[in-house]
Order: structure tokens, then sequence, then C-alpha cells
């Protein structure tokens, strides 16, 4: 696919996660890997302004940046799972509700259903603490580390990562995982573990004060 359609695939991505209610405002982010390196979500614009000049190129090491936009902050999850997993292709990160509720147990999602076996890989593995989005280094570091071989992964008291070869398999598998994780909720209806006062002050002051300004 050449660059432009490929960036016009990520922003109608963007729009069917809208749609479907995986993400809201600019909680979420896509990526796709391009050259030696990604393409990615802006920070702070909304899914229905993009165009495609408006992604950002970030090179693998992380280095390089071509665009006029801010990445996404959560561009470190996507370039260590990159570097890490070669097979990947695309990487979808978003807030869908039961996928939330799932990481806000903290358990990994054992494999539950068949889907989970052939486009994830089995189960969908949880990181082992909560980790602000405003630690951008630390967060990528514990995605990269925590899913394995794995093609999703749970943010604790935050959001699934889901992976695919392309953009379209990874967009099946946030819904595969969204579908594993409100049978593993609603059927174990486990407690959800909140996020520890300094971090909720942290994030907010993060929301008001920094988010879109800090690479
Ligand atoms: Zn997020």
């Amino acid at each position: 696919m050449e660059e432009t359609a490929l960036r016009q695939s990520v922003i109608d991505a963007c729009l069917e996660l809208t749609d479907i209610g995986f993400v809201y405002g600019t909680w979420g982010n896509i990526s796709v890997r391009w050259e030696d390196g990604m393409i990615i979500t802006p920070s702070r614009i909304s899914y229905e302004q993009l165009k495609p000049e408006d992604l950002v190129y970030v090179s693998i090491d992380g280095r390089t940046v071509r665009g006029y936009n801010t990445a996404s902050s959560e561009k470190e999850i996507h370039r260590l799972i990159y570097a890490a997993r070669p097979e990947i292709n695309a990487i979808v990160h978003c807030h869908s509700a039961y996928a939330t509720a799932a990481a806000d147990i903290g358990d990994a999602i054992p494999p539950i259903t068949e889907e989970m076996c052939q486009l994830i890989g089995g189960e969908i593995p949880a990181t082992s603490r909560f980790v602000p989005s405003s630690h951008h280094k630390e967060l990528g570091l514990e995605a990269s580390k925590s899913i394995g071989d794995k093609n999703a992964l749970l943010l604790r008291n935050h959001g699934p990562v889901c992976c695919g070869r392309d953009l379209a398999e990874a967009m099946i598998t946030c819904r595969v995982t969204e579908k594993a994780a409100k049978i593993y909720v609603v059927t174990t209806r486990k407690e959800p573990a909140p996020i520890d006062p300094e971090w909720v002050a942290d994030g907010r002051d993060y929301f008001l004060n920094r988010y879109g300004k800090e690479n």
C-alpha cells in the first residue's frame, strides 16, 4: 500500500473505534509499521479532523520524527513492541470498557474463546503494575516486556493493546479482546483495583498541564 493510502487506513480505523465505542475523544492510538519505523496518530487531535498528513512518522530507535504534530504520548508502547516483534505490522490501543475492566482486575485473561487461540496465541497477559501514561518510556518497557509472544495485552488500570500482521487483523484482535474480557469480567465478577491516590493526582495534573506538550 502506498503511504497516503496507508495513513488514510489508520484514520478510517480510528473512526471505526469511535463508532463502536472503543475510544472516546483522543484516548486511543493506532500505528502501522512503515519503512524502518512506524506511522502513528498524533496527540490531542480529534479523529474527525485527522488528515493523512497529520500522522507522525517515528523511527524504530525513536530518534527520527517526521511530521508537524506531536506523536501520540503512548508512542513508546508501539515503538518498543515493533522493535521486539518483527512479525507485528499494526498496533491498536483503545480504552474499550470490558478490556479496561479486566485491566482493572489485573489478571491475565486465560484462553477462554477459540478466537483467542487463533488470533492472540492464547491468554491475554496483563502488565504487573499500573504505570501512568505520563511515564511514556516506563510504560513502553512494561508493555513490550509483558506482551511476550501474544498479540494482545492489558495495561493495568488503562486499557488493551492489540496487534496484528496488518491493521485489519489488529482491529479484529481488538474486538476479540473486548469479547474475551467481557466474558471474563461477567463470569468471574472480580473486584477492580483502583489507582493509587498519588497517581490519581498526577493524572489530573498531566491532563491539565502536560498532556500534548511533552514527548
Ligand atoms: Zn491509553
